[in-house]
């Protein structure tokens, strides 16, 4: 028996581990690889395993970088069963239809350009119509519940504290008498984040296969969303400005709404008009909604007191463009939450380009922002900005709310690894320098069998 680090290990996207035991293949997460076009397709069109001789598939969470994947396996042969948590299988029903359209899109613009003349076209990497096929392959589980993946391969569900549904994975494994527990901890979640439980620890593990996406970096401390957020509020409403929040659609909307919520009703904000203006923010809320059971005591408590969470009188969901478009025109105070999450594209580009150059307005970060977005543009605090090829002199303020990872930070992986007092770590799940640090640190406390392997590397057991 032996667990083969494929994808998503010395890098953050295109999480792919297979657990190989009694002549079985069990493939645990099948991610989508992000990053240069042509690279990041062939390593998503192409798998370093036979699709078809795969068992079956153990999903952690709906993220596209663990999720994304899975209509191309199963276009390519996979016939087993995918097995998630309820809420992650109901989240992927939503997320890969949204790839399907972004591939479908994508080919489509490419194949448009005229000095493509003569060339094959571009054919996406899958369509809607595989994604709906892959998703019939779903099955939904709870928390805490175990199956028989495979003979001798026990797999059990366990909170990672990530986002909605997420989920750790315990494997115990027997093979010719000899057994094996194997925890793969990623993508791990923190203490008191916001709407969801906390993390489980995975113990008495032979091999611990854990994440170092932030292994040398701290984050502000959760609990200090509330505060950080009501101040920004209060200030540009005080001035008559609005608060515009580029924002992932799964998670972090929710977060965001769960937190107004709350200050509204402690009596720290009035019931201020807010839009989310995001039609896959809406239909991924929606789930929240429907998905009470994994929620934590805050956000029950907070459920019987106010009736509603996320979508109180005061929140409104704008479905039509013409409804965007009269948000986006109007000057009344409010809060705007729309995607794309780095200000790539969506909404949030229109509602940015009517409001940036107003100084009462406030752009509010609070999600990662890689290099080259506009996103990190606002965030260096770039005087003039283009949008939708014009420029615009940036005199809103931007301000950065960086309490909202949904990641462990070093520390909390370090109190992870210590709590959970595995014989083996193997690191994945993070960049060369993240990787290096965590284990630095995990070694100088005492953490002897520490592993980084690379892409294609396996460990026996
Ligand atoms: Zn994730």
């Amino acid at each position: 028996m032996r667990v083969q680090f494929i994808g998503g290990v010395n890098t953050v996207t295109g999480s792919q581990h297979l657990v190989e035991i009694n002549g079985a293949r069990i493939l645990r997460d099948c991610g989508m690889s992000q990053g240069r076009r042509a690279e990041a397709r062939a390593m998503n069109e192409h798998f370093s395993f036979e699709p078809g001789e795969i068992d079956a598939v153990a999903l952690s969470h709906a993220h596209i970088d663990h999720c994304g994947n899975i209509p191309t396996l199963a276009r390519s042969g996979f016939r087993g069963a995918v097995h998630a948590t309820t809420a992650t299988a109901l989240l992927c029903d939503i997320m890969l239809k949204d790839s399907a359209r972004i591939q479908e899109q994508d080919a489509a613009y490419l194949n448009q350009k005229t000095n493509r003349q003569g060339e094959p076209p571009v054919i996406p990497l899958y369509t809607v119509e595989d994604a709906v096929r892959s998703l019939r392959l779903f099955k939904g589980h709870r928390y805490g519940e175990s199956m028989e993946l495979a003979p001798g391969a026990r797999m059990t569900f366990v909170e990672a504290g990530h986002i909605l549904g997420a989920a750790l994975h315990l494997f115990e494994l027997e093979e010719a008498g000899r057994k094996a527990r194997i925890g793969f901890a990623f993508d791990l979640g923190r203490k008191n984040l916001p709407i969801i439980r906390d993390p489980d620890i995975l113990t008495g593990l032979d091999l611990l296969v854990l994440e170092s996406t932030y292994g040398g970096r701290l984050h502000a401390d959760a609990t200090s969303a509330d505060d950080h957020l009501c101040a920004a509020v209060k200030r540009a409403i005080g001035r008559g400005g609005k608060v515009l929040i580029p924002s992932f659609a799964l998670e972090r909307a929710q977060e965001i709404l769960y937190h107004l919520s709350t200050l509204v009703s402690d009596g720290r904000l009035p019931e201020l008009p807010v839009y989310v203006d995001s039609p896959m923010a809406a239909s991924v809320t929606r789930v929240f909604e429907k998905c009470h059971d994994y929620m934590d005591a805050d956000y029950l408590s907070l459920r019987s007191k106010s009736g509603s969470v996320m979508s109180p009188p005061w929140v409104r969901f704008t479905a039509s463009v013409d409804e965007s478009k009269a948000v986006t025109s109007s000057n009344r105070p409010c809060i705007v939450i729309a995607g794309s999450g780095m200000c790539e594209n969506g909404r949030i580009l229109h509602h940015l380009k009517h409001g940036i150059g107003n100084p009462d307005n406030l752009v509010l970060i609070v999600g990662f922002q890689a290099g080259h977005t506009l996103g990190r543009r606002l965030i260096e605090k770039a005087p003039k900005v283009r949008i939708f090829g014009d420029w615009f002199n940036v005199r809103a303020e931007v301000d950065v709310l960086n309490a909202f990872s949904g990641h462990a930070d070093r520390n909390e992986l370090l109190e992870y690894a210590r709590a959970a007092r595995p014989a083996q770590i193997a690191l994945v799940h993070g960049e060369p320098d993240q990787r290096l640090a965590l284990a630095e640190a995990l070694r100088a406390s005492g953490n002897t069998r520490v592993i980084m392997p690379e892409p294609g590397d396996s460990v026996e057991l």
